[in-house]
């Protein structure tokens, strides 16, 4: 750098109106003060007539958060693959340049979610669910009360209907703070398993979480079963689908388990919900599941193991009801 360029540059960075340190930036001079004159560098020099000139050093004019070494802080890798510094700098520049990396974090979570949603439709194809908008469906237009069948008394009714608007509320809570700790003494499951006779609302029901937290960046597959059984038969196509249905942040299961069918299910479609069951409980992966059949029926047909497994990673619940479509 030529000595007139040297003296325009400092001359800039003089008339630049100083910008109110703050925490960052006093830890940052503390730190460059214990180190002795002569072995701090050009870049630690400057760092410290800035903060004597009372700049703030915890970031740069962009609000880049620095490092003791006077460069940017190094991006690390967010777990969902968005890169951006670990710490941000507390000065105002600071900040909004925090806000705005928030905002491309959301625009990239928003975007990578899209690009899944797209990537398992064009995979899944029929067996894809895609879930009415929230003004079509949603928690407060889900039935609660159902018409009291004949032969049923009043009570008995009532306690019915008390079931749905308690099971209504464990997927509103759900969706509010996307875990089961609200449900007290009934283990760690991460998932809900709904049993009941068809039409009485469950698909309805577990549909209402996708579009709200779908706004909270979780991705949620959901998968009509009988559907997806038949397109497994394929194994170049399984072996693709067993990956996202293993790694999906959400997994919702429809209609699993044939209520006209009393035979044990095939040891392909066997071994395909093992591996699913078996990865969703490794990773503590929410999983969610409607059923025609009782926990005996379920057991015939899939046996002990994978029972077991739908009772560790999920609460099982009886949804109460008649056919409401
Ligand atoms: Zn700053």
């Amino acid at each position: 750098m030529n000595e007139e360029l040297k003296t325009r540059l400092s001359r800039i960075m003089a008339s630049r109106p100083p910008r109110l340190p703050g925490k960052r930036s006093a830890a940052l001079t503390r730190q460059l003060m214990a180190i002795p004159e002569g072995r701090r560098t050009f870049l630690q020099t400057r760092m410290l007539s800035a903060s004597e000139r009372g700049d703030c050093i915890g970031c740069n004019q962009q609000g880049e958060p620095l490092s003791i070494e006077g460069w940017a802080l190094p991006v690390t890798l967010e777990s969902n693959g968005f890169a951006a510094p670990a710490e941000f700098c507390d000065c105002a520049d600071g900040v909004s340049f925090q806000k705005r990396i928030q905002r491309q974090r959301r625009e990239f979570v928003q975007q990578d979610m899209q690009m899944r949603r797209t990537y398992a439709q064009r995979l899944f194809g029929p067996a894809f669910m895609t879930h009415p908008s929230l003004y079509e469906r949603n928690l407060e237009t889900w039935p609660q009360e159902f018409e009291r069948q004949e032969g049923v008394d009043e009570l008995a009714h009532l306690e019915a209907e008390g079931e749905r608007i308690y099971i209504a509320g464990i997927v509103e809570d759900y969706i509010e703070n996307l875990n089961f700790h609200h449900i007290r003494s009934k283990g760690s499951q991460h998932g809900l398993c709904l049993i009941g006779g068809p039409g009485v609302g469950k698909t309805g029901l577990i549909s209402c979480i996708e579009p709200l937290i779908a706004q909270k960046g979780r991705f949620m597959l959901s998968l009509y079963v009988p559907e997806l059984l038949r397109l497994v038969k394929n194994p170049e196509l399984a072996e693709n689908m067993l990956k996202v249905m293993r790694t999906a942040e959400v997994l919702f299961l429809d209609d699993l388990g044939n209520p006209l069918f009393a035979d044990p299910v095939s040891p392909e479609v066997y071994s395909l919900f093992v591996c699913v069951f078996d990865a969703r409980l490794k990773h503590n992966r929410p999983t969610f599941i409607t059923t025609n059949l009782d926990e005996d029926t379920l057991e015939e047909q899939f046996g002990t193991y994978i029972l077991s497994r739908i009772q560790t990673l999920c609460h099982m619940f009886i949804l109460p009801g008649i056919d409401l479509r």
